[in-house]
């Protein structure tokens, strides 16, 4: 099938609930092929993925989306990031067997932390929410509920090939529409309950609109483009080194002969030798004495 990396928003006419579906298939590759994932921690990675592009685009920001689940058991972190661009990166960190089973018996007790960073405008925002629930969806949900107060419901599915999800979120009442939101919202939800994951991975938006809800007014909206892209570089590596002081940088290049920093995310290396590492402090003095006790 044909990559698709995309989010598709849709509208019930008559009533105030709005939806979004996201297939991630190049992204979701590209960030299979940096690093080997057991299957297990590659689904929930991909619907974590899936499920921050669809929480970014019901946000308004300029910069920087992150959703962290940090907890205590073997699966000890992920981190999925979503630019306002619709550019996603993703990594999962565990020690030693990871449990098959729920989310929650794989990373045991622990917490959400969705960030929010628009740089430009100065704003940054954090909620926090404990991690429960057996899925990615059921997390997010419960962030929805605690921290936004708009109901709001999530479908993922991760395969080999992809990872897709779709939303669909309760908005306040607008004018002239049906005062009857709380039954069409249970009612579009039952109906939405009712997708697979083969569906939601493999028809395309509109057939699966059509099958959902075939009674109902959907206004479906042009697609936005997804991609992944990992925003390290060397010179942030170097800002890094900075920060870190030439006596630590010289310390390691003593042990190890060059200074090595690999990016989490996308697992791309940057080297410094002792030229790289000179340039890297000119102009902040001599270097400190050799043999000094530490
Ligand atoms: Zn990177």
């Amino acid at each position: 099938m044909a990559n698709r990396d995309s989010i598709h928003r849709f509208l019930f006419e008559n009533f105030p609930v709005r939806g979004e579906i996201v297939h991630l298939d190049a992204t979701w590759q590209a960030v299979l092929e940096r690093f080997d994932y057991p299957p297990h921690i590659r689904t929930v990675l991909g619907e974590l993925m899936a499920a921050t592009a669809l929480l970014a685009s019901t946000l308004k920001f300029s910069g920087m989306l992150t959703v962290q689940l940090q907890g205590k058991g073997p699966l000890h972190l992920l981190v999925v990031q979503c630019s306002n661009r619709m550019a996603l990166r993703g990594l999962a960190r565990w020690n030693g067997d990871v449990p098959v089973g729920t989310l929650s018996a794989m990373t045991g007790d622990g917490r959400l932390a969705i960030t929010v960073e628009s740089p430009e405008e100065g704003h940054r925002y954090q909620g926090i929410v404990p991690l429960e629930g057996e899925t990615i969806a059921d997390c997010l949900q419960n962030y929805f509920r605690d921290s936004v107060q708009l109901p709001t419901r999530l479908w993922t599915a991760t395969g080999a090939q992809g990872a897709s999800g779709m939303l669909l979120q309760r908005l306040p009442q607008q004018p002239g529409q049906s005062n009857v939101e709380s039954d069409d919202w249970n009612r579009v939800q039952i109906l939405a309950d009712t997708i697979t994951a083969d569906e939601l991975q493999n028809l395309a938006d509109e057939v699966i609109l059509r099958r959902l809800f075939n009674e109902d007014d959907i206004r479906l909206f042009e697609s936005a483009p997804v991609s992944f892209r990992c925003g390290c570089s060397r010179e942030r590596v170097e800002r890094m080194l900075r920060g870190l002081g030439r006596e630590e940088v010289e310390s390691i290049l003593e042990d190890e002969g060059k200074v090595e920093v690999r990016c989490e995310f996308c697992n791309k290396a940057e080297d410094f030798d002792r030229v790289d590492a000179i340039q890297l402090f000119e102009g902040e003095g001599p270097p400190p004495p050799a043999g000094k006790l530490h």
